[in-house]
């Protein structure tokens, strides 16, 4: 049962509440969920829903259906974020966990550690206590392989998961690593799962070999009740008589796990399907399904592996995997950056008491807003500015430490204002995000489409959705700066024929009512922002940089500089031309290369730019 708390009750009255509860042997937990204050009930009471709902301070008492209490989503509607250090489980970042099914030596775990953190792993996986089908096969170097990976966690900075097999390890586990893991052997070993909530450190629970979804989540159910709600639940694979694969990849279960429960997501597509070449199908399928976090293995040696080589990766194979998760995730809402660590080590960097904020555009719930949290996550707070100057003053003042600005739109081409401001503050860029824009017709509550009579939004989105608007002739356009402040106005004007465009976030901010969702005539629908600051970033090397340089007005000026990353076989991303503040038919380009123009092999690069351009300037290395 699940107890609504008036805003104004008293702590006097909680406790009485919550004592009563505790003398009928009941377990309370209580929590924030959409705002609301919460009391959930696990046990038997003999107090009924009518005399829960008589008590002081309780504004409603809600029987849970589900047979699991705290894993569903009746107790607790917002998605719960685990947390293992910087990285989040279940935020719009997919988060991939990736290495060797078992550590097998400190070599072994290291070099792959490195492979799989240059591209993309933000957590290192390797069994140290192997639960394997036969007593002769390899069992895990046990304690010296969890020693091992606390000294990966320690050289690579990569958190550190590996399965717990029993509770006499609970110690160890909790000393030297990250999140543990309950294979799917042990899904239902109901001592074990007692002691993982006990231990209070992040869990991914597997999915049995044969174990229905409300097994499963009956299974979470017995961590959270011991306390412990840092559950991510793993699907990898169950059995069915299909053959051709090791198990069979229930990828329908993200979308039902969803509805039934707030945890958090990860796939395995190893275990699941056993074989190398099916992993990265299954991968990307599972992204593009919603899962939150994926879970692979592989081996700089798979042939030699002393567990599961041949369902293992290769380095370069999963490095191929990320760039194309990368590509799906803006499709599903969600972010792979590569960046991820470059943004972890500019978050370490800060002191608790520093409370860094990030300037965007608009109100709360714009899609830059939304750029702001995807690329920093909760640690820094977005702050709203009304020009795109606004944001590049705030950084070069020192007010805000970061700005997040848009560069260019898939459809409606590049925002020339900020490459002009770009020009004028001397201002670093330090890293990138690119979100899918999907537009949504946003009203007040209660109100429906056939009542709209006006619509309010930015000329470009106007734009974006014009097949749409096309098919009310009668509805007049109203067109305004921000999706975010149309969003606004029409909350604060409280006219029920009024309807903005916006996203989905700003409606669930001005808590607003979802007429239509995806209105844009095109899906391919991206913005790229650029995250600009004052500071410069260090000596790691980086995938990109941004310039920009003039050239004289003579024949082939340009062609000299192009000719340089020719020679240095560079990858030109992008190059756009700009008037000269202050001197007309004059252009400044501005380039971003696929390549860090710092590292010692491109030394000449920036030398050979400078003698050919007339002005040069490093706008940013990420
Ligand atoms: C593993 O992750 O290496 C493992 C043994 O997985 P599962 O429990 O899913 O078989
Ligand atoms: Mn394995």
């Amino acid at each position: 049962m699940i107890l609504v708390l008036e805003s104004k009750i008293t702590q006097h009255q909680k406790d009485k509440i919550k004592n009563m509860l505790s003398g009928e042997g009941c377990i309370t937990r209580e929590i924030m969920d959409a705002g609301r204050n919460l009391v959930g009930i696990i046990g038997k009471t003999k107090t009924s829903l009518e005399e829960f709902s008589q008590m002081e301070g309780v504004a409603e008492a809600v029987p849970i259906k589900s047979s699991y209490k705290l894993a569903s989503r009746e107790f607790k509607s917002e998605d719960t974020k685990v947390n293992i250090g910087n990285v989040v489980v279940g935020a719009d970042r997919i988060v991939i966990v990736a290495g060797p099914c078992a550590v097998e030596s400190h070599e072994q775990a290291m070099d792959i550690a490195k492979e799989v953190k240059k591209y993309g792993a933000v957590l290192f996986r390797g069994g140290a206590y192997k639960p394997r089908s036969s007593p002769y096969s390899f069992q895990g170097l046990e304690e010296e392989g969890l020693k091992i990976l606390a000294d990966v966690r320690e050289k690579t900075g990569l958190g550190v998961v590996t399965e717990i097999t029993s509770p006499s390890q609970a110690d160890l586990m909790l000393k030297y690593v990250d999140v543990v893991q309950i294979g799917a052997r042990n899904m239902q070993n109901f001592e074990l799962l007692k002691c993982v909530g006990r231990m209070g450190m992040p869990v991914v629970l597997k999915r049995g070999l044969a174990s229905t979804i409300q097994e499963w989540l009956m299974s979470a159910e017995y961590i959270m009740a011991g306390g412990n709600n840092n559950v991510i639940l793993c699907e990898r694979g169950i059995r069915t008589f299909e053959p051709y694969t090791r198990n069979t990849l229930d990828l329908s279960a993200i979308p039902v796990l969803r509805k039934l429960t707030h945890l958090p997501i990860i796939i395995d597509p190893s275990h699941a399907t056993g074989i190398r070449e099916k992993v990265s199908p299954m991968a990307r399928a599972a992204v593009a399904a919603g899962a939150d976090a994926l879970m692979i293995e592989v081996h700089n040696n798979p042939d030699e592996a002393l567990s599961d080589g041949p369902q293992s990766l290769y380095p370069d194979q999963f490095g191929q995997l990320t760039r194309d998760i990368y590509v799906i995730a803006p499709v599903v809402g969600k972010q792979l950056d590569f960046d991820y660590l470059k943004k972890s080590e500019i978050i370490n960097g800060m002191h608790a008491s520093e409370n860094k904020t990030a300037a965007f555009i608009g109100e709360y719930g714009a899609y830059s807003h939304k750029a702001s949290l995807g690329y920093f996550g909760e640690e820094v707070k977005p702050v709203p500015m009304k020009t795109f100057k606004d944001i590049f003053q705030a950084v070069q003042t020192g007010d805000c430490q970061y700005g997040v600005v848009p560069l260019e739109n898939s459809l409606s081409g590049s925002i020339h204002e900020n490459y002009d401001l770009l020009q004028e503050y001397d201002l670093n860029i330090i890293g990138e995000i690119t979100i899918r824009v999907k537009h949504a017709l946003i009203a007040q509550e209660n109100v429906t489409k056939d009542q709209i009579k006006k619509i309010l939004g930015p000329p470009p989105a106007l734009s974006q959705c014009k097949n749409y608007l096309d098919q009310y002739p009668d509805i007049e356009l109203v067109p305004v700066t921000a999706t975010s402040s149309a969003v606004k106005q029409v909350k604060d004007m409280e006219d029920k024929y009024a309807a903005a465009i916006g996203s989905t976030m700003a409606a669930e901010i001005f808590k607003m009512n979802i007429l239509e969702e995806s209105i844009e005539d095109n899906p391919r629908n991206y913005t790229r922002f650029a995250i600009i600051t004052k500071e410069v970033r260090g000596n790691k090397k980086v995938n990109k940089t941004s310039i920009i340089f003039s050239v004289g007005n003579k024949p082939g000026a340009l062609f000299s500089v192009m000719k340089v990353f020719s020679e240095y076989q560079i990858n030109l991303v992008k190059l756009e031309s700009r008037p000269m503040l202050g001197k007309p038919w004059e252009y400044m380009f501005y380039a971003d290369l696929e390549a860090d123009i710092e590292t010692p092999e491109l030394s000449p690069v920036m030398g050979k730019i400078k003698e050919a351009s007339e002005n040069f300037r490093v706008l940013g290395r990420y």
